[in-house]
C-alpha cells in the first residue's frame, strides 16, 4: 500500500519522503512486533506490576526500537539522503553532479544528525508515554499479565499511531534538509547569486513558513549555514545553529538582518518549504515602489516593512499565478451575506468571479494586517478583493472612495504598469 502511495507521488522529493517513510514504517513495525514477542510477552504471572519491572521493560525496549532500529535502517536511510541531495544539486546545475569532498561532508553529516533522531525516537519521546501507562499500571494494582496485554494493545494501537505520525513527520524533514544542503551545492556551482524561499500554502502551513515565503537570500548566507552545519558536532548544535524560530521573530525583520539558521528551510519539524534560483519578477508582478500610508500604527509599519519591493513581487507572482483562486474555508458564506447585495452580485458564483477578477486585474495593490497577519487587496472595478497570506481569497467588498482614502491605512504596492 505505501509503495504505491510512494509511486503515486507526482513530486519527486515527495516520492523519496514517501520511500523513506516507507522504510521506516515497516522497520518500525517489525521492531514494534519483535519487541511485543521478545519482551512484552515475558510479562506474565499474577503478581503484580512493579516498579522494577517496568524499568527493566523500559530498557530492553530502548534497546530494540532505539539502537537496534537504527542500525537496521541506516543503510536505506543514507541511500535516500543520497538520492536526494544528487537530485536537489542536480535541479540547479542539470546534470547529474560528480560528488565533491564538501558533498561528502555534507551527506555525513546528515546521516549522523538524521540517525541520531532515529536512535532518540524511544528515549526522548515514545518512552515517556511507556512509563506513564506503567505508573497507571503501578497505581491500579495491576497484574504482570494484565499489564503485558496493555502494553501489547497500546503498541498495536495509540503507540503505534503516536509513532507513525512522527516518522511521517520525520521523513519530509531528513529529504527537506538533504534537499536544500544538495541545492546550496547547486547553487554555487552555477553561479546563482539568491535563492527565494517557497512555501507550500495552504490550511497546513505554518506561521513560520508563511513569513519565510517569497523571501529572497544571498546564497552566500545558505553556503555560511551549510558549512556551520557540517562543522557541528552534536545534534544539540545543530540545534543551536538553526532553531526553530517563531514567527514574531522573523516578522518585520528585513530578510538581509535574519538569523543565519533561517537561510534555508527546514523551518520546523515537518517542514515543506523549498528554495529555488530567484529569478527578478515578471513584468506583470514586478512592485517598483512601496508607499506606507500615513494612518498606519507604527506596529503596522514595522511588521509590513519586512519585505523588499521584489518579495512582495515574489507574493504577487504567488497570488496572481494561481489558476484558480478560491475562498479560505467558512468565509464565502458570510462574506457573501454581507456584501453581495451592495456589489449586485446576484448568486455565490458570481461573487467568486468578481473575486477573481479584481485579483487577475487590479487597478491597485496594497498590503494590509489584519489579527496580526498580512493581507493583500486588490482594488479594481466594482470593489476590492482580500486574500490571506495561504493564498486563499476571504473576501469581497464594495469601494466607492478615492484611493488616498485606500492608501492611507495600508501599504500602496505601487507598479508602472
Ligand atoms: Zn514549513
Amino acid at each position: 500500500m505505501r509503495k504505491i502511495w510512494a509511486i503515486l507521488r507526482k513530486d519527486k522529493y515527495d516520492r523519496l519522503a514517501a520511500e523513506l517513510q516507507d522504510v521506516l514504517l515497516l522497520g518500525w513495525n517489525q521492531a514494534t512486533k519483535d519487541a511485543i514477542n521478545e519482551v512484552i510477552r515475558a510479562i506474565k504471572g499474577r503478581e503484580k506490576f512493579s516498579r522494577e519491572a517496568l524499568n527493566r521493560m523500559s530498557r530492553e525496549l530502548s534497546i530494540r526500537l532505539g539502537l537496534r532500529f537504527a542500525n537496521r535502517i541506516a543503510a536505506p536511510l543514507l541511500e535516500i539522503e543520497t538520492a536526494t541531495y544528487e537530485v536537489g544539486m542536480k535541479d540547479i546545475i542539470k546534470i547529474k553532479p560528480t560528488f565533491h569532498l564538501v558533498d561528502q561532508r555534507a551527506l555525513e553529516m546528515l546521516q549522523r544528525h538524521n540517525i541520531f533522531w532515529v536512535r532518540e525516537f524511544f528515549d526522548r519521546q515514545l518512552g515517556e508515554q511507556v512509563e506513564e501507562l506503567g505508573r497507571q499500571v503501578i497505581e491500579q494494582g495491576l497484574t504482570r499479565e494484565q499489564a503485558g496485554q496493555l502494553y501489547i494493545d497500546a503498541f498495536k494501537g495509540r503507540f503505534q499511531s503516536y509513532s507513525w505520525r512522527y516518522w511521517q513527520g520525520y521523513s519530509n524533514h531528513v529529504v527537506t534538509r538533504s534537499r536544500e544542503m544538495g541545492r546550496i551545492e547547486g547553487y554555487v556551482r552555477a553561479g546563482v547569486e539568491f535563492y527565494e524561499v517557497r512555501a507550500v500554502l495552504d490550511y497546513r502551513t505554518t506561521d513560520i513558513c508563511r513569513e519565510m515565503h517569497g523571501r529572497i537570500i544571498p546564497v552566500k548566507n545558505g553556503v555560511a549555514l551549510r558549512d556551520k552545519l557540517i562543522a557541528a558536532e552534536s545534534p544539540e548544535e545543530v540545534k543551536e545553529i538553526a532553531p526553530w524560530m517563531k514567527p514574531e521573530q522573523v516578522r518585520g525583520k528585513k530578510s538581509s538582518r535574519l538569523n543565519i539558521g533561517l537561510a534555508l528551510p527546514p523551518y520546523h519539524f515537518n517542514c515543506r518549504s523549498r528554495t529555488v534560483i530567484w529569478h527578478p519578477p515578471a513584468e506583470a508582478y514586478r512592485v517598483d515602489e512601496l508607499e506606507y500610508g500615513k494612518d498606519l500604527s507604527r506596529n503596522e509599519k514595522k511588521t509590513l516593512a519586512g519585505l523588499t519591493e521584489e518579495e512582495y513581487s515574489n507574493w504577487l507572482a504567488t497570488i496572481q499565478g494561481r489558476q484558480k483562486l478560491n475562498f479560505a474555508p467558512e468565509s464565502l458564506e458570510a462574506a457573501y451575506e454581507r456584501d453581495a447585495a451592495k456589489l449586485k452580485v446576484k448568486s455565490k458564483d458570481e461573487y467568486l468571479q468578481l473575486a477573481r477578477r479584481l485579483v487577475k486585474k487590479p487597478k491597485q495593490i496594497f498590503a494590509q494586517i489584519a489579527g496580526g497577519e498580512k493581507q493583500f487587496v486588490f482594488w479594481g472595478e466594482g470593489g476590492y478583493a482580500v486574500v490571506n497570506e495561504n493564498a486563499q481569497l476571504i473576501g469581497v467588498h464594495p469601494y466607492s472612495g478615492r484611493v488616498s482614502g485606500m492608501a492611507a491605512k495600508r501599504l500602496w504596492l505601487k507598479r508602472k504598469l
